[in-house]
């Protein structure tokens, strides 16, 4: 398929990947490495894979400065595997705090309630998820095992700048914003992601551990939910997401080459900041995210007159914009700008909401 027939996906998750890795894969698929096999069909303890998984968690170290005392695992499944294997591997005092602030911090929530006495720090839902209590004045649990938060509200559009300043070990949901901007990994006890957003395919998940978390004492679990057993395979405790694990090393490769973090965060926020101020001029469309919790990765947003919701995304389709549905708990629309939208795909979906403002009267 030749570079004119793709077209702009602004899809949530499972998302566009850039074009050039999608074509190095391409190019290697039948022959691996002049192995005569793909990366697919390869053991995973094959000194090549070994040697594959080992530059892969190099190149995510460098890309995100991840200090030595933190442990990187490459895990099968979906990110929310995670809001039951963090209760399970982390609790102690049995008492856990949850900033409760879009509907992914809400079901981790709900899930580790199962394991551990949840304490909400905020929650969102008093503002409908449009903004965020100051984490000056969240109310935290003494004690509490852990302060559990998403970086980004992916189905509501809001985003952290920066972790809560407090005292407590930080679990973070980095599903939908790792590697869109540096962070300071030493903020945070454990970092996940899983990988359909802004990473590979669907089918793994990122794990980033500080260490002494490992050595925490936990009931029986089964080792496939252990840290520690998983920590101490490095990652290679069962056949891991081979494929995913090749993805995802071309997309460090492609962000390395693209400048690193700080390049994307540059991009990104440039994206953004387009789109918003589009629909902050516009008398058509609106978002009501408090902005300084509006999201870099999933702008959302509404058309004032919802009767014209369903021709806009038809027409949208017929100009190559594809998946702009907003997620069916919120309505409206969402466009997710991930690291692989171009800033093209950006001012191509500006110029067409204008066009369709104009073409309903709106000067
Ligand atoms: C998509 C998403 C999830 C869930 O991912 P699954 O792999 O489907 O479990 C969790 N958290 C955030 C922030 C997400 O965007």
């Amino acid at each position: 398929m030749s570079h004119s027939q793709r077209v702009f996906n602004f899809g949530a998750g499972p998302a566009a990947l850039p074009e050039a890795v999608l074509q190095k894969a391409q190019q290697e698929l039948l022959n691996w490495k002049q192995l005569g096999m793909s990366v697919m069909e390869i053991s995973h303890r094959s000194k090549e894979f070994v040697q594959l998984l080992e530059t892969t968690e190099a190149d995510l170290r460098s890309l995100l400065a991840i200090p030595s005392n933190y442990r990187v695992l490459f895990l099968h499944g979906p990110a929310r595997a995670q809001f039951s294997m963090i209760p399970m591997n982390l609790t102690q005092s049995g008492r856990a705090n949850y900033a409760v602030t879009g509907m992914w911090s809400e079901m981790a929530a709900k899930e580790a309630s199962k394991w551990t006495e949840v304490s909400r720090a905020c929650d969102s839902r008093d503002t409908d998820y449009l903004s965020v209590l100051d984490a000056k004045d969240w109310q935290l649990v003494d004690g509490a095992d852990y302060l559990y938060f998403t970086a980004n509200e992916t189905v509501n559009g809001l985003e952290f700048l920066s972790p809560p300043h407090v005292e407590q070990d930080l679990v973070c949901d980095m599903t939908s914003n790792l590697l869109s901007r540096p962070i300071d990994v030493s903020r945070y006890a454990l970092i996940f992601a899983g990988s359909q957003k802004n990473i590979a395919p669907a089918g793994m998940t990122l794990l980033i551990v500080r260490e002494d978390i490992l050595a925490r004492e936990h009931g029986l679990l089964a080792q496939v939910d252990d840290y520690a057993a998983l920590a101490e395979k490095r990652s290679l405790l069962y056949t891991p997401p081979s494929f995913c694990i090749y993805m995802a090393g071309l997309m460090f490769s492609w962000l390395k080459e693209q400048g690193g973090l700080s390049a994307m965060q540059a991009r990104n926020l440039s994206k953004s900041n387009k789109l918003y101020k589009f629909i902050d001029s516009s008398s058509f469309y609106s978002n009501q995210v408090d902005k300084q919790y509006r999201s870099s990765m999933n702008v959302v947003f509404h058309l004032y007159d919802k009767a014209l919701e369903l021709s806009f995304l038809e027409q949208a389709k017929h100009a190559g914009l594809c998946a702009l549905k907003g997620h069916r708990s919120v309505g409206g629309m969402r466009a997710s700008l991930y690291n692989a939208i171009s800033i093209e795909a950006v001012d191509r979906l500006i110029e067409f909401m204008d066009d369709f403002q104009h073409q309903h009267n709106v000067v």
